[in-house]
């Protein structure tokens, strides 16, 4: 095809699998239990799953269906103005098998549920709230959407007993009318983060970037300062890759020297922990991340 990018030698190689990755994948078996990373086939399952020097080992795990309301031209989940509703038992019965499973740190997340009142924020948090409750040691995450800017809803999930709030602005302001559904607008992304912070200062936030998607340097930058300024604590910042044919292409495969650089610009502005590197993912290593910069 023409204008396709060719893929470069550092997104080619081979990924380490950790010592846990088998024992988590086995136990996987039989608890019904649907992960992102699975799913998405990850290539950071074995290092996510298999734990780092702390063997601590994280998953993503999607709630609230497997179909989104919203269309964002990055992403190849299912999308259907009215999906089926919700499962009523989805919030127990994934609390008891994520509770079971043998995870230290587990991503929540969701599609986007504009056709419900609440956007699915009371289920999502109901769920987050069982895994806490029927195990208190593990670490939740809430990567969550933007409610369509509706504050209440973000009260919702920053109330229910989680460790970390995440959303994720995805890109820099100019591109993302192009890349984010039309009803995503980063200004309302910057004010469901900072709106989490003012709730609950102590609470840990988090945001993370694509990069690849025609982005300049400055964009980049103020993306990353806005962030800041909107009390963010933790960055990401990964490659973009196309799922499909029909999303948007890759405009560039930025090397991994510059997302060393990112790194040291976040760390400079002040965030708690950048993750930066081309095959890094909103959740990668979160749970790692997590233990070594926030609890330390
Ligand atoms: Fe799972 Fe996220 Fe890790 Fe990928 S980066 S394996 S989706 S936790
Ligand atoms: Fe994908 Fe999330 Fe956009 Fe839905 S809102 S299309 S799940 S990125």
């Amino acid at each position: 095809e023409r204008g396709r990018l060719r893929l470069p030698p550092w997104l080619k190689t081979e990924i380490p699998i950790g010592k846990n990755y088998t024992k988590l994948k086995d136990t996987l078996r039989g608890l019904n239990l649907h992960t992102v990373c699975e799913e998405a086939k990850c290539p950071n399952i074995g290092e996510c799953w298999g734990g780092g020097e702390d063997a601590t080992a994280t998953a993503t795990i999607m709630v609230l269906g497997d179909t989104c309301t919203r269309g964002c031209r990055f992403c190849s989940v299912k999308t259907s103005r009215a999906p089926p509703p919700p499962d009523p038992l989805e919030p127990e019965n994934t609390a008891a098998a994520v509770a079971s499973w043998g995870l230290d740190y587990v991503v929540l997340t969701s599609v986007d549920r504009d056709d419900l009142p609440d956007g699915g924020a009371a289920h999502f948090a109901k769920t987050a709230a069982e895994i806490k409750r029927r195990n208190a040691a593990i670490l939740v995450e809430c990567l969550a959407g933007d409610f369509q800017g509706d504050l209440d809803c973000v009260a919702t999930v920053v109330h229910c007993g989680l460790d970390v709030f995440a959303h994720n602005i995805e890109t820099v302001e100019r591109l993302t009318p192009a890349v984010r559904d039309r009803r995503a607008k980063y200004r309302q992304s910057l004010t469901v983060l900072e709106h989490a912070k003012r709730l609950r200062p102590e609470l840990v936030t988090k945001s993370s970037i694509m990069l690849g998607l025609g982005e300049t340097d400055d964009e980049i930058r103020q993306t990353m300062e806005d962030l800041r300024a909107s009390g963010v604590d933790c960055v990401t910042l990964g490659q973009y890759m196309q799922p499909t044919k029909r999303h948007l292409k890759v405009v560039e495969y930025v090397t991994p020297e510059r997302f060393d650089h990112w790194r040291e610009v976040g760390e400079q502005l002040g965030f708690l922990y950048v993750a930066s590197g081309p095959l890094v993912r909103s959740s990668y290593k979160a749970g790692e991340f997590f233990i070594k910069n926030v609890l330390k």
